[in-house]
C-alpha cells in the first residue's frame, strides 16, 4: 500500500513537472491573459486527460480532438503554440504512461497527436469563418441600410476594415483592387499602391483548383453572393502563403453586382504543420517508408473497384532472427539495420509497387495489377538477393535474411483482410520451411491452417477464460509401486471442439508464443496442487513434473516466474521437476545451460523427456545438470515380455539404463501398457515408470483418492 501511494505521488509529480515544462515552452506564443501558474495548471489538466487517454483501452481520438478545440477556446491560437505543444507532447507523453504500457503506445500517441492537431485546426478554422462572417454582415448592412443611416453603418464598416486582424481587400467587378487594409498589406508585403496596380486575376497561383476561379466567375456574374476556399498566393518576395479566403459580392441599390470584398486569413503555418502531420500519419518515422495506414488506404482503393480482370499481389516480408540482433547488438543497431533493409527493399521495387513498413521487422510490397504471379516472385527473389550482401552498421557487419509470403489473386475473389491474412499464413510457411526463402500462397493448404490459426489466436483469451485444465499421471517407483510424483498434462476444454489433447495445441502455442503464458499457468496450477497434496499427505505427497516447451526455456522470465510461483505457493523446490526434450536444450545450448544450472542450484530437478527420439547424446547430457532420463515410449513398446520381444530394444533399453546409472541419472520408462513390460523394466533395474498399465492421466481428485487409499 505504501509503495502504491508513493508510486501514485511520483506519477503525479512527473505529470506536474511535464506540464510546467510544457508551459515554459508555449508561454508567450499566444495571448491568453493568464499568469504562468494558471497556465501550468491548465496544461496539467490537459496532460492528465491525454495520459488517461493513452492508457484507456478505447483510446478514443474524439477526446484528443476535443482537447485541440479546447486550446483554441482558451485563445491558444498562434500556430507556434500548437507546433511547440505537439513537439513537447510527442517527446514527453510516453514516459508518463504507467506500467503496464499498452503495446501499441506509439500508434496511440501518433493517433492522439494527429487528432489533437485536427481538433485544433478545425476549431481555428471555425473561428476564422465566424470572424469573416461578422465582417461580411457589417458590410452587407452598410451597403443595404437606407440613406440616413448610411453614414453610421459605413463608419462601423470602416472601423472593422482598418482594424481587422484578417486581411480585407475591395475590388470592382473588373477585378481592379480598390482598397486594401493594413493586415492584407502585411500579409502580402505589397504597398497599397502596388495593390492598386494589380488585378484580382494576377493573384492566380498555377496550382489553384479550377473550381476556385469558376466560383469567382459566378460571383462576378451575380449568380452567387459568396464563396469560401483555401487558396495559396505568392507574396511580394515570391514566398507562398496559404489563406482561408472568403469573397463576397456587394450589390448596388437595385440589386445589381457592384463590388467584391475578399477576406483572407493567413494559415501558412498551420498548413505546413498539417502537411508535416500528414507525412507523420502516413510514414514510418524510422525508415521513412509509407506505413500501414497507406497500405490500408491503397488496398481500400483497389478493392473499391473490383473489376473482373483486376489482380493484386502482395509480398509480406519478415526478417529472420531480427530479435537476436536487437538483443545482442542493442536497439540502436537494430534500428539502423531496419533503415538499411528498408533502403534495399525500396531498391527492389519498380514503378507502381508500393513498399511499406508494417511495424517491427515486417515490410510489405504491394503490386497493383501485376501481369502474372511471376512479377511478385521476381520482386521476392530480388529482395532475397538484395539482402545477401552484409550490412555494415558502425563497427558491426550484419548478415540478415528474410522470409517472404507471396499472395497473388483476382481482386474480386478476396478482400483486404483475407489478402493480408493469406500473406501472413504464407509468410509463416516460408519460415517453417527454413527461412531465407519465399513461399507462394495455396488455398487448399490454407483451409487447414486457418483452422489452426483460429485456434492459436483464441488461445490467449482461452487462458483468461479458464478453458484449460490439468490432468495428472502418476510416476511410479518400480521397486515398490509407490507414487513418487505426477506429470502435469494440460488439456483444453474448447467451447466448440470439446476436450482437446495437448498435441493439438502445444505445437501451435509454441509457434505463436502462446506457450509462454500457458506454460506459466500450468506451472502455477501444478504447484498449487502439489502444495495442497503436501498439506494433506506430508512426506508421501507426490512431486509434480511439469513439461517445459523449448520456447519457455529461452524466455527471460522463466526463472523469475519459477521463483515467484514457488514463493507464492510455499512449495519446496524438490517437489518440482521440469521435463524438457533434448531439442529444447540444443536450440540454444549456452542459454539452456545457464537456465538449467540456475534451476539446479535452486533445487529443482530436471528430466529429459522422450529420451531416444532426439540426439540421444548421453555424453553431452553429462555436461548438463540433468537428474532424470525419461525413456521414450517407442523403446518400451518393443519390450513385450520374454516372447516376441525385439532383441534390439531389449539391448538398447538395458544399455541405456546401465549408462544412465553410471552417469548418476535415474531412469523413468514412459508408456508402460502391459504387465510384461513392467516386469522387464523392473528386472533391468529401471527406477520408475509411467503408463496406462500403472495409471492413466486423471483429475487431481482421482490422485487425491489414490493417495488416500495409500496406493
Ligand atoms: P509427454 O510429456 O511425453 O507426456 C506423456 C504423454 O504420453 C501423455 O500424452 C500421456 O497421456 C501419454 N501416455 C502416458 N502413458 C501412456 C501409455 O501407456 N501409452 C500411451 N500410448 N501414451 C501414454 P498427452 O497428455 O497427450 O501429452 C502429449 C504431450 O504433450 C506430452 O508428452 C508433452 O510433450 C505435451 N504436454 C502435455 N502437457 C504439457 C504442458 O503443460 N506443457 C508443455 N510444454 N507440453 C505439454
Ligand atoms: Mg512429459
Ligand atoms: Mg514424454
Amino acid at each position: 500500500m505504501i509503495g502504491e501511494s508513493r508510486d501514485g505521488a511520483s506519477i503525479a509529480d512527473a505529470r506536474r513537472s511535464f506540464a510546467t515544462s510544457w508551459a515554459v515552452t508555449v508561454a508567450g506564443t499566444s495571448f491568453v491573459g493568464w499568469g504562468f501558474r494558471e497556465l501550468a495548471e491548465y496544461l496539467l489538466g490537459l496532460t492528465n486527460r491525454l495520459v488517461d487517454l493513452m492508457q484507456s483501452a478505447e483510446a478514443d481520438p474524439a477526446t484528443a480532438h476535443a482537447l485541440g478545440a479546447d486550446l483554441v477556446a482558451v485563445h491558444f491560437t498562434a500556430p507556434e503554440t500548437l507546433s511547440r505543444s505537439l513537439a513537447v507532447l510527442g517527446e514527453g507523453l510516453p514516459a508518463l504512461v504507467a506500467d503496464p504500457r499498452p503495446p501499441d503506445l506509439a500508434q496511440r500517441l501518433a493517433r492522439a497527436i494527429g487528432a489533437l492537431a485536427g481538433g485544433y485546426a478545425t476549431a481555428l478554422r471555425d473561428r476564422t469563418l465566424e470572424e469573416q462572417d461578422e465582417i461580411r454582415r457589417a458590410m452587407v448592412v452598410a451597403s443595404r441600410e437606407s440613406e440616413q443611416k448610411l453614414a453610421a453603418s459605413e463608419a462601423r464598416f470602416r472601423a472593422m476594415f482598418t482594424e481587422a486582424a484578417i486581411g480585407i481587400g475591395i475590388g470592382d467587378l473588373e477585378g481592379n483592387i480598390l482598397e486594401v487594409n493594413a493586415s492584407l498589406r502585411r500579409m502580402f508585403g505589397y504597398t497599397a499602391e502596388e495593390f492598386h496596380r494589380r488585378n484580382v486575376i494576377d493573384m492566380v497561383h498555377p496550382l489553384d483548383a479550377t473550381s476556385i476561379w469558376d466560383a469567382y466567375k459566378r460571383l462576378i456574374a451575380g449568380q452567387d453572393d459568396h464563396f469560401r476556399v483555401e487558396k495559396r498566393f505568392y507574396r511580394a518576395d515570391g514566398e507562398v502563403i496559404w489563406t482561408h479566403l472568403a469573397v463576397s459580392l456587394v450589390r448596388g441599390e437595385s440589386g445589381e453586382p457592384a463590388y467584391q470584398v475578399a477576406m483572407l486569413q493567413d494559415i501558412t503555418e498551420r498548413h505546413r504543420l498539417q502537411c508535416d502531420l500528414e507525412h507523420l500519419a502516413y510514414h514510418d518515422p524510422l525508415t521513412g517508408l509509407p506505413n500501414r495506414a497507406v497500405l490500408s488506404e491503397r488496398l481500400a482503393e483497389v478493392f473499391a473497384n473490383p473489376a473482373e480482370d483486376r489482380r493484386i499481389a502482395l509480398c509480406f516480408v519478415d526478417l529472420d532472427g531480427f530479435k537476436a540482433v536487437n538483443d545482442s547488438l542493442g536497439h540502436d543497431v537494430g534500428d539502423q539495420l531496419l533503415v538499411a533493409v528498408a533502403a534495399r527493399l525500396a531498391g527492389c521495387c519498380r514503378p507502381g509497387h508500393l513498399v511499406g513498413r508494417m511495424g517491427g521487422d515486417e515490410f510489405v510490397v504491394l503490386l497493383q495489377d501485376p501481369t502474372t504471379e511471376d512479377e511478385a516472385v521476381a520482386v521476392a527473389e530480388d529482395i532475397l538477393s538484395a539482402l545477401e550482401a552484409p550490412i555494415r552498421l558502425g563497427d558491426h557487419e550484419v548478415i540478415v535474411t528474410a522470409s517472404i509470403g507471396i499472395v497473388e489473386q483476382p481482386v474480386a475473389a478476396t478482400s483486404p483482410a483475407d489478402l493480408m491474412s493469406a500473406a501472413d499464413i504464407t509468410l509463416y510457411w516460408a519460415k517453417g520451411a527454413g527461412r531465407n526463402r519465399y513461399a507462394l500462397f495455396e488455398r487448399v493448404r490454407t483451409e487447414k491452417e486457418i483452422a489452426r490459426f483460429t485456434l492459436a489466436s483464441a488461445m490467449q483469451a482461452a487462458i483468461e477464460r479458464g478453458e484449460f485444465f490439468v490432468d495428472y499421471q502418476p510416476l511410479v517407483a518400480l521397486s515398490d509401486g509407490r507414487m513418487l510424483g505426477v506429470e502435469a498434462l494440460v488439456r483444453w476444454r474448447h467451447p466448440t471442439y470439446g476436450d482437446l489433447p495437448p498435441d493439438q495445441f502445444i505445437g501451435l502455442a509454441e509457434e505463436t508464443g502462446a506457450i509462454v503464458p500457458l506454460g506459466r499457468w500450468v506451472l502455477s496450477t501444478a504447484c498449487w496442487q502439489a502444495r495442497r497434496w503436501r498439506d494433506q499427505f506430508g512426506d508421501v505427497a507426490p512431486f509434480v513434473s511439469v513439461n517445459l516447451a523449448p520456447r519457455q526455456l529461452q524466455e527471460d522470465m522463466l526463472l523469475s516466474d519459477v521463483s515467484a510461483i514457488l514463493d507464492q505457493t510455499g512449495l519446496e523446490t524438490d517437489q518440482l521437476q521440469f521435463e524438457l526434450t533434448e531439442i529444447a536444450v540444443m536450440r540454444d545450448e549456452v542459454g539452456a545451460l545457464r537456465t538449467l544450472s540456475t534451476l539446479d542450484k535452486m533445487g529443482v530437478r530436471i528430466a529429459i523427456d522422450d529420451f531416444g527420439t532426439g540426439y540421444s547424446n548421453l555424453s553431452y547430457l553429462r555436461q548438463l545438470p540433468v537428474h532424470v532420463l525419461k525413456l521414450d515410449r517407442s523403446f518400451v513398446e518393443g519390450l513385450t515380455g520374454s516372447d516376441g520381444a525385439d532383441p534390439h530394444d531389449e539391448l538398447i533399453v538395458s544399455t541405456l539404463i546401465t549408462l544412465a546409472h553410471a552417469l548418476e541419472l535415474t531412469v523413468t520408462a514412459e508408456g508402460i501398457e502391459t504387465h510384461a513390460q513392467l516386469e522387464r523394466l523392473r528386472s533391468m533395474g529401471c527406477d520408475a515408470g509411467q503408463g496406462w498399465f500403472l495409471a492413466r492421466p486423471c483429475t487431481p481428485e482421482d490422485i487425491t483418492a489414490l493417495l488416500s487409499r495409500g496406493d
